[in-house]
């Protein structure tokens, strides 16, 4: 098993008046599952249509409607789960959660509270290299996102599109395990890059795609411990959940924000309100938005319409077989296969395109030079211009004979830039333009020491006082470069100069 090692973070302290204070983050986030149907109709969840056109019947809550159970859904969420390692349960139900909205028609939400379709797993953060933390999953179940509510079309109207209304969504729960703002993001991101690689969630956080509730609380140094000992709640203060965050920069300036207003609220001797609260980006606050609610609040009960989910075992075994290499696992196996640094195999396999690309490069190749290319040259051109890596000029065939020229000496590191940027704007094949346009770099002996013996004899009072200050060699070097239009290879240059000159 290739694997690598970490160290734990540290957890985020505040100082306060009264001493220091910890964070204790844990995240319920909310993913959009990638099908092209609904939960439970088969109305498309296609982002961006004209309001109301995806609805079907059941999803306007139609009287006599019934819901239909979405088997694409189901798999997926059992693949996520696979994903982040996690218990498949093959039992699973279907719960009401009452609650009125304009945007949700039902009068309820079909979710799963008591028995989800995926339980305990875990996820590797990855914080720097050689710095991760194993967050905890507590369950992952399915359940229909609402619809939309707009209040800033009309000054006198609110106007509703449920094109959103019965999407498939999966809440992923963490264990309180996340212990900074950094952190929560880095979560989020692993996720996001999990679900993409799975191809499950399409983790577009602008189209609402991924969107978390962030519960926050602080706690006194050593209590963490003692919570993860025994488990028991009672060692960590009272959290509060921030609602709805789809970026990654809020969520981080929200925890900041509600960590400290707790640790004011508690050296003041008042006490942290168990509630809802939503975060307001232009005042960077967060606000109180309701209560906490409970679940008997909403009047859970088991959704009569449809039947417990029963799922084969077979059924789930199918889907682990055809799961991909996950990031940490391509990670692992760049670094010992390719001899990367972690940060670099990391980089690599931040988008499974990238890892692709990357891969293609370095096949029968020097590994860690494909890396240089693909990462300081290829991505930093790329970005420049705003392209993708799906849509990249230069192909990984072209790229990879570029690296394979340099290996083997007919190009120097110089000259490859030169021909990168000709295959970047013109095309081309690389090994035939190397021809073609005489970039080969020289390493016949017999033309190089031509043209050492040249500059020597050419430049008798540079020759003497390199004799006696041989650092001076290099102007030598530079010389014979130069009078070679930079092709001679210039460890074999500098060779011949030491010899020469009698150094
Ligand atoms: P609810 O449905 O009431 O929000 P859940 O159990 O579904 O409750 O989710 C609670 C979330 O809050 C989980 O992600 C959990 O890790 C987190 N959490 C629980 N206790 C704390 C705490 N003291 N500080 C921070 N987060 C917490
Ligand atoms: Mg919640």
């Amino acid at each position: 098993m290739l694997d690598l090692t970490y160290e734990a973070p540290q957890p985020k302290t505040i100082a306060g008046a009264t001493g220091d204070w910890e964070l204790v983050i844990g995240l319920e986030v909310h993913a959009q599952v990638a099908t092209k149907a609904k939960l439970f109709s088969g109305a498309s969840t296609q982002f961006g249509a004209e309001p109301n056109s995806n609805v079907a019947f059941v999803d306007a809550g139609m009287p006599g409607m019934l819901p239909v159970i979405n088997e694409g859904c189901v798999a997926q969420a059992v693949r996520t789960g696979l994903g982040l390692k996690a218990e498949i349960n093959l039992w699973s139900a279907f719960d009401r959660k009452n609650y009125f909205y304009p945007d949700l028609p039902q009068g309820y939400q079909i979710s799963q509270l008591y028995h989800p379709i995926v339980g305990e797993g875990e996820v590797l953060v990855d914080m720097a290299p050689g710095i991760a933390r194993r967050v905890r999953i507590e369950r992952i179940h399915l359940e229909q996102d609402a619809g939309k509510s707009i209040h800033d079309m009309d000054p006198h109207m609110s106007f509703v599109d449920l094109n959103r209304t019965g999407v498939a969504l999966m809440e992923i729960v963490s264990r309180p395990d996340i212990r900074g703002p950094e952190e929560a993001a880095a979560y989020v991101g692993k996720l996001r890059q999990i679900m993409r690689y799975l191809g499950t969630c399409d983790g577009n956080m602008q189209n609402g795609n991924l969107r978390a509730d962030v519960n926050v609380s602080v706690c006194r140094p050593g209590d963490y411990e003692r919570y993860q000992e025994t488990q028991d709640f009672s060692h960590l203060g009272t959290r509060c959940e921030i609602k709805n965050m789809n970026s990654m920069r809020f969520i981080q300036m929200a925890i900041d924000y509600e960590a400290r207003r707790q640790i004011a609220l508690l050296e003041d001797g008042k006490e942290v309100v168990q509630e809802t609260r939503l975060y307001d980006p232009d005042k960077n606050e967060t606000r109180s938005m309701r209560s906490k609610e409970e679940a008997h609040d909403y009047r859970y009960f088991p959704d009569p319409d449809l039947l417990p989910l029963e799922i084969e075992q077979a059924w789930v075994d199918d889907i682990a077989a055809s799961l991909p290499e996950l990031p940490d696992e391509k990670k692992a196996r760049f670094v010992t296969e390719f001899g990367l640094s972690e940060y670099d195999a990391g980089v690599l396999t931040a988008e499974v395109a990238n890892a692709a690309y990357f891969e293609k490069v370095a096949e029968g190749r020097d590994g860690k030079l494909a890396a240089n290319w693909v990462i300081n040259e290829l991505f930093g051109r790329l970005k420049k211009e705003d392209h993708s890596i799906e849509d990249s000029p230069v192909s990984p065939e072209q790229l990879g004979k570029i690296v394979g020229l340099i290996t083997k000496g007919d190009i120097s590191g110089k000259i490859a830039k030169d021909l990168f940027e000709i295959i970047y704007t013109e095309g081309g094949d690389p090994e035939a333009i190397v021809e073609e346009r005489g970039m080969k770099q020289v390493t016949d002996t017999g033309a190089i020491e031509a043209a050492v013996d040249e500059v020597i004899a050419a430049n008798p009072a540079q020759v003497e006082k390199a004799q006696q200050n041989p650092k001076l060699a290099g102007w030598f070097v530079g010389q014979v470069m130069k009078a070679t239009g930079g092709k001679a290879n210039p460890a074999a240059v500098n060779k011949l100069v030491q010899e020469k000159l009698g150094l």
